[in-house]
Formats: C-alpha cells, sequence, structure tokens
C-alpha cells in the first residue's frame, strides 16, 4: 500500500534499500540516530505544503493559524527543555544556525575564535573554505598534545592576543566536556560574544547528563538530529532579549526564507519525548555504552597493535580511536568494521600524520544504538566485536566470525519493526 511503489519504484527501491541498511547493520556515527516513526510522520505531513514566512502570530502569509500552533509548540517545549528564555526552531540546519547565530552577533571581517577542524571543531567553526572562514578573521584554539583536552590556557592566550568579536565553543569530535564557565570568563575577558555548539552534546544536556551551557553562553546553537534524535534541522537559543530579537532577523530574512513547517512539527514531537523519563534513560545507556567501548578499546590486546583511546576514555557519547601508532589507518579500520556490518567514520585525530582522506583515527558513537535499546550486555558486545576487528591476525576467517555476532546484535534489537 504505497503510493510512491506505484508513482516512482526507483526512488522506492532505494528507500527501501536504506530501510533495510539501517536494520541489518550497526550504526555507530556519533552524529546519527533514529528518529521516531512519530517524528517521520509529523515531517511527511502536509505541513510541508505551507508557507509561513515570519514567526507565529506575524507572518507574511495568510493561512498560518496551525503552523502557528506546532511552531508555537516547538518554541515552548525546546525552552523548557533546556531552561532557555527563547528560542528560534527555524534554522534548517546546524550549519544554518550557526551561520545565523553569526550572523546576529558580527560582522563579516570580524575575528572569531573556534577550535580547528582537525581538533575536533565543526567546519563551521572557521574552516577555510566554509563562509565561516570566508566571512571571518578566523583564529584557531586545540587540544594540548600530551591530554588531548582543550588547551584553556592558549584560549586565553589567543583571545588577549587577537581580541576576538566571538568565541565558539563546541565541537563534532571530541570525548570530554567544555568547561563553560572558564569560557564565559574569558569571553568577558576580552569583551567577546560566547557561542556554544552543543549540536553534538544536546541530547545529554536535555536529559541532565551533561552541563547546560544556556546560562554560560550569549547564544547556544544546536542540530536536533544527533543525540536529541529528532529531525535533521537546527535550533538557535538565548536567554538575552536583545540577541534574540537579533537572531529572529538573522534567521529570517537574513539567512531564510520560508520555514520547514513539517520539519518544525517534527521537532515539536521530538522535544516532547526528550522531556520524558525514557528519553532519559536512553542518555544514560548512550553514556554508559560509550565507556564501555573506551574501556574495551583501551585494553592491553588491543595496544599489542598500536590502537588506543584518545584522552584515555569519554564522557560523552562518542570514543576517539587513535590510530597513529598503528599500521592500520583510518581508511582502512573504517573499511574493515563497514564489512562486517558497522558503520563508524574515520576521523583525523589532532597532530594526525596522515591526510585528510585517509586520517589515524576512528570515531565510534553509541547514540543510535541506545534508541535500538542496546543494554550494556550487548554494548560489551559490540566493544569486543570492534576490538576483534582492530587487532592483529584480522582475515576472512574472523571477519566471517565478527558478521555472525553483528547479526545476532541486529536480529535481538529489531528497527523500525513497524516499517
Ligand atoms: N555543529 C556541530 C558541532 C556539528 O557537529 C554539526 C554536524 O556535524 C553541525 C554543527 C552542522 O549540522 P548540519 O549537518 O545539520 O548542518
Amino acid at each position: 500500500d504505497s503510493r510512491l511503489a506505484d508513482v516512482d519504484p526507483d526512488v522506492y527501491a532505494a528507500v527501501r534499500a536504506e530501510l533495510e541498511r539501517q536494520q541489518n547493520t550497526l550504526e555507530m556515527i556519533a552524529s546519527e540516530n533514529f528518529a521516531p516513526v512519530a517524528v517521520m510522520e509529523a515531517q511527511g505531513s502536509v505541513l510541508t505544503n505551507k508557507y509561513a514566512e515570519g514567526y507565529p502570530g506575524r507572518r507574511y502569509y495568510g493561512g498560518c493559524e496551525h503552523v502557528d500552533v506546532t511552531e508555537t509548540l516547538a518554541i515552548e517545549r525546546v525552552k523548557a527543555l533546556f531552561d532557555a528564555g527563547f528560542a528560534n526552531v527555524q534554522p534548517h540546519s546546524g550549519a544554518q544556525a550557526n551561520a545565523a547565530a553569526m550572523m546576529a552577533l558580527i560582522q563579516p571581517g570580524d575575528t572569531i575564535l573556534g577550535l580547528d577542524l582537525a581538533h575536533g571543531g565543526h567546519l563551521t567553526h572557521g574552516m577555510r573554505i566554509n563562509f565561516s572562514g570566508k566571512l571571518y578573521n578566523v583564529v584557531a584554539y586545540h587540544v594540548s598534545a600530551d591530554s588531548n583536552r582543550v588547551d584553556l590556557a592558549e584560549v586565553q592566550r589567543l583571545a588577549e592576543e587577537h581580541r576576538p568579536k566571538l568565541i565558539v565553543a563546541g565541537w563534532s569530535a571530541y570525548p570530554r566536556q567544555l568547561d563553560f564557565a572558564v569560557f564565559r570568563r574569558i569571553a568577558d575577558l576580552v569583551g567577546a560574544y560566547l557561542m556554544v555548539d552543543m549540536a553534538h552534546f544536546a541530547g545529554l544536556v536535555a536529559a541532565g547528563l551533561h552541563p547546560n551551557p544556556v546560562p554560560y553562553a550569549d547564544v547556544v546553537t544546536t542540530t536536533t538530529h544527533k543525540t536529541l534524535g529528532g529531525p535533521r534541522g537546527g535550533v538557535i537559543l538565548t536567554n538575552r532579549e536583545d540577541v534574540a530579537k537579533k537572531v529572529n532577523s538573522a534567521v529570517f530574512p537574513g539567512q531564510q526564507g520560508g520555514p520547514l513547517e513539517h520539519v518544525i512539527a517534527a521537532k515539536a514531537v521530538a522535544f516532547k519525548l526528550a522531556a520524558g523519563p525514557e528519553f532519559r534513560e536512553r542518555q544514560e545507556r548512550t553514556l554508559k555504552g560509550a565507556r564501555a567501548i573506551a574501556e574495551r578499546l583501551g585494553a592491553a590486546d588491543v595496544a599489542t597493535a598500536g590502537v588506543s583511546v584518545l584522552s584515555g576514555g569519554t564522557d560523552v557519547h562518542l570514543v576517539l580511536v587513535d590510530l597513529r601508532e598503528s599500521e592500520l589507518d583510518g581508511k582502512q579500520a573504517e573499511d574493515r568494521l563497514h564489512s562486517i556490518g558497522i558503520t563508524v567514520n574515520r576521523n583525523a585525530v589532532p597532530f594526525d600524520p596522515r591526510p585528510p582522506m585517509v586520517t589515524s583515527g576512528l570515531r565510534i558513537g553509541t547514540p543510535a544504538l541506545a534508541t535500538r535499546g542496546f543494554t550494556m550486555a550487548a554494548f560489551a558486545e559490540v566493544a569486543d566485536v570492534i576490538a576483534e576487528a582492530l587487532k592483529p591476525g584480522y582475515d576472512e576467517g574472523v571477519a566471517g566470525k565478527l558478521r555472525a555476532r553483528v547479526a545476532v546484535l541486529t536480529g535481538e534489537f529489531p528497527l523500525y519493526p513497524e516499517l
């Protein structure tokens, strides 16, 4: 009973194949998750048809009475979730949220201070050919070579030397928590705005398992589809009314036209779910699962292959595997795990000697498997499968056995059975 199958069998076939890929493999890309069917139902609704430029109660189009309801629900729910005074739920993505937040606070040519991409920052934090690197004068801070943690002394030194207008705290590949109070102090010291990009760890914040940056930052941006587990999109939060006004006009008409009201309705559903006890329990398993993986991959038998865990562990939903001492590079390790049914992404580690297309690291995340229902025993099992795959002596015989163990796990924790 599929209209898509009738109208466009080619697209339908690819969508079905993707569903099966998600069901039959173990998704461990740290930025991914599985949106609940209710979220996808809202996202796939007639709200996609509606133009609604403007904001609830102040639209440039008629007929917005129902999308006003869903957008207001999204705003009020996300404000409550993160204890924020103001929210804009219209950014189409995390990158657009960051573009709008920067546009709201600073001018082209101003200096921004952000975490180096190669040390775990995001493209939008100042990468050379990203809008952020083209529009703004970028100064990058780093992690220290011995601890692999953000070097706050360097952040302060660079802030005092370059007097940035905006400091960005946040990351895409970093296994620890940032000290928002210290970032606030440094921003105040030099009169800079502080922007926290919590895209990766927002779900942990919502569950009360990670410090909330909202009280410290002038503006907080996030995606809604990573640990938060909602539809693909972005949000901007602030407690400052003056900043809120600037953010609203930076999103629309500054960066975007018509908001994606179907996605905004799906965000509202996701925020409702994120306020519940099941969500918190899932985020707890996400954290414990990541710790179990860090522990297994830090063990002596894995170390013999030159494989170690960056910073020695994790405080969040991901583990960074350091392959600098290993013969296996990031690309080979990613391919090896892919061939046994585990999806991860290779990732540059700080001070990586290998080129960006190869890298010396893997980023392994637990949010999607936690959503799938993984227990601690299941996380221990997948951790051991990964460890065995990265150890010396890997061959087709080993691969076959590991593939079978992955198949047991995918069978034990069915994904989207209703689809
Ligand atoms: N900010 C951070 C920290 C991210 O990790 C990402 C995505 O990887 C983004 C922003 C961008 O989000 P999107 O891919 O939705 O544009």
